[in-house]
């Protein structure tokens, strides 16, 4: 169960988490278009706070709201603001934070009309996506029965809360044959991505991650191909299958809520050496002191709040 927190913000106002609810009759509960972000905020070394990434998570949230044609009725600087808040207000030292922007109750045929766009940002403590020993030991996955969308089926880029419904099937298919999580394959059959993590494989010390087609073009992601090229690893972005995969020498998944999670085991094949890979938790390592504000060459990234 989520922990609660004190306030959630919700159209403009801090109001208290039992009391943060909507009508039966919105659009979005119904149709499922709504976009959302999820962001991680962490202590740092040095006994302050800072949320990592702000700017291209509040970014990515209009890109997918545009996407959508979604008009988020706050700018940028008023979300960003609304966000440290939240996280403010509700003495949040480390954990996650959901901005969400759905179209309210009013028309209920499939066009929203002038339904109002309303968002909410909520805040709540949250420790390893897939657990503390997944970051150690790395997980065991399978290749899902669903295939990740087709880029004109679904708004692949824009993080929408119907294209879930497929991460959330494939996610229970997983748990239910008792793997951790699911691979995903994209039309055309190439490794895609997971249910709400990107994937990267490492071969002779060499780097490769799907490129922007289906996938969700992660955050993460991003910063460990900036951070794995400036540590001098040869990264690409090129299409590969699952058997390629089955022969890597590692392969981990990343996203903002999985962290940096090794991946041992795929399909019941044992990847490399069955466990965390030299090259996964060098990167995990670095990506850990970046987010803690150890390494000031990447202090950029960090947006710091006092409680
Ligand atoms: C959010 C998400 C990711 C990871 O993105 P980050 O920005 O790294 O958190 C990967 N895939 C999907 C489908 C996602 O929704």
């Amino acid at each position: 169960m989520v922990q609660k927190a004190d306030k959630i913000w919700f159209d403009g106002q801090l109001v208290p988490w039992d009391e943060a609810n909507v009508h039966v009759l919105t659009h979005t509960l119904h149709y499922g278009v709504a976009v959302f972000e999820g962001i991680r905020c962490y202590k740092c070394t040095d006994g302050s706070s800072a949320v990592f990434r702000l700017k291209e998570h509040v970014d990515r949230f209009f890109d997918s709201a545009k996407a959508v044609e979604m008009n988020i009725p706050f700018t940028r600087e008023e979300i960003s603001a609304a966000i440290l808040e939240t996280l403010k207000v509700n003495r949040l030292e480390q954990g996650y934070i959901r901005p969400l922007a759905f179209i309210g109750d009013g028309a209920m045929g499939v066009h929203p009309g002038d339904n109002p766009i309303r968002v909410i940002i909520a805040t709540w403590p949250w420790g390893a996506y897939l657990g503390e020993e997944a970051l150690q030991k790395g997980i065991r996955i399978r290749t899902s029965s669903f295939t990740r969308h087709h880029v004109n089926v679904m708004m692949t880029k824009a993080k929408v809360a119907g294209n879930y419904v497929n991460s959330v099937l494939a996610k229970m298919e997983a748990v239910a044959d008792g793997y951790d999580e699911a691979l995903m394959l994209d039309v055309d059959g190439y490794v895609s991505e997971a249910t709400g993590e990107n994937i990267f494989i490492v071969k002779k010390s060499k780097l490769k991650t799907p490129p922007l087609g289906s996938i969700l073009g992660g955050i993460t992601r991003d910063t460990l191909i900036t951070l794995a090229r400036d540590m001098g690893y040869d990264v690409v972005e090129q299409r590969f299958t699952r058997d390629e995969l089955y022969a890597a020498d590692e392969a981990f998944f990343c996203g903002t809520a999985a962290e940096v999670t090794p991946i041992r085991e795929v399909d019941r094949r044992v990847i490399g050496a069955g466990k965390a890979g030299p090259v996964t938790m060098l990167l995990q390592n670095e990506y850990f002191k970046i987010v803690h504000g150890e390494n000031l060459k990447y202090a950029g990234w960090l947006t710091s709040y006092e409680l």
